[in-house]
């Protein structure tokens, strides 16, 4: 794929824009396309070669494995093995913003590269009439991680995936903004015992009514399970300052609730009303909007550490940490 193409917007309403989309995925083709959680960054999971690309487009490092997207429970199952707790969770989150990591079967027909080594692969059915309908109609598998150049914010419009990564991705379908806002909650069920690697549109409350108390990644010592989890990530050029309660007068606030305190140079609520739910979806535009030079910091009220809160927290905790220098150049 030239660097210099131009990215095609695609209509997803118009069936001739769905039908494009598919036939550019099956030419080995990236295509962005909406999913409830975030815009994923869609390649045939099949073909090595476009697998390859995602990682070149994103920058993102190899030892990163992707999350697989398919239309159902049997679909997933003809690519790992369905333990019954697996089974379980499928039946009462799929379609949904779950990621479970389970066995790679030894027949799986998805590129090994997805799965980075691990003898494990991610899978997910995504709860979005357009994702379905493009799954159904590229009729295999999709690898798509977040549409965003590696370490960014994560994109939840068409224009979002369009600022960072025009003219190196063959096309985006725009559906429209996203429901849910934040990524799917990760749940490695390949070994033992179920572990949590992300937080994510699933609270974990939810998940440990049929899993009973689970555990973090970040609690566990031993090997790294989810090599993706890198401490600096969901980035903004600006940094970020958390648990604010004053904000300067020279940062933009991201605020949450009806109490909010006065000073900043701008200032954006993600839930005047401290819905959680509210504010997971509005998150990633929020940081995208105030990430200007014209501000010194991003200052962010404290936001409960509960339900879809520490999904959010997680990604504000990544968004504030140290970043690598490599950071600093991508998608700039
Ligand atoms: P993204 O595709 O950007 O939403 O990120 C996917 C997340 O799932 C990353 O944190 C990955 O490390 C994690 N992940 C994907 N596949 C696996 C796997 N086979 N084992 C462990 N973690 C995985
Ligand atoms: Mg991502």
């Amino acid at each position: 794929m030239a660097d210099t193409a131009a990215t095609e917007v695609l209509n997803p309403d118009d069936p001739a824009g769905l039908a494009r989309a598919a036939a550019l995925l099956r030419a080995g083709e990236l295509v962005a396309f909406p999913t409830e959680t975030v815009y994923g960054l869609g390649a045939d999971a099949t073909d090595d070669r476009a697998v390859a690309a995602i990682f070149a487009a994103k920058g993102r490092p190899r030892f990163n494995p992707l999350i697989v997207h398919v239309t159902g429970r049997e679909a997933a199952a003809r690519q790992a093995v369905f333990p019954p707790l697996a089974d379980a969770l499928a039946a009462r989150f799929w379609p949904g913003p779950l990621t479970l990591v389970l066995p790679r079967r030894d027949d799986s027909a998805v590129s090994l590269l997805c799965s980075a080594g691990l003898p494990s692969l991610a899978l997910r059915v995504p709860d979005h009439p357009v994702a379905q309908s493009l799954l159904e109609a590229a009729g295999r598998p999709l690898a798509a991680p977040s549409a965003n150049p590696s370490g960014r914010i994560s994109p939840t419009t068409a224009a979002h995936v369009l600022r960072a990564l025009e003219g190196r991705i063959a096309a985006v379908l725009d559906g429209g903004p996203c429901r849910v806002g934040v990524e799917s909650t990760v749940l490695d069920l390949s070994e033992g015992t179920p572990c949590l690697l992300r937080q994510g549109g699933i609270a974990q409350e939810d998940l440990e009514g049929l899993t009973g108390p689970l555990q973090s990644a970040a609690a566990v010592d031993g090997p790294l399970r989810a090599p993706g989890m890198l401490e600096s990530h969901y980035a903004p050029r600006l940094p970020l300052r958390l648990g604010v309660a004053q904000p300067r007068a020279d940062e933009a606030l991201l605020a949450f609730g009806p109490a909010v305190p006065e000073g900043a140079a701008e200032t954006l609520n993600i839930s005047p009303a401290g819905d959680l739910t509210e504010a997971a979806a509005n998150l990633f535009a929020a940081l995208h909007s105030l990430d200007r030079p014209d501000f010194a910091a991003i200052a962010v009220m404290p936001l409960p550490e509960t339900g879809l809160g520490r999904a959010i927290n997680d990604r504000l905790r990544r968004a504030a940490a140290p970043r690598p220098l490599s950071h600093r150049k991508v998608g700039t």
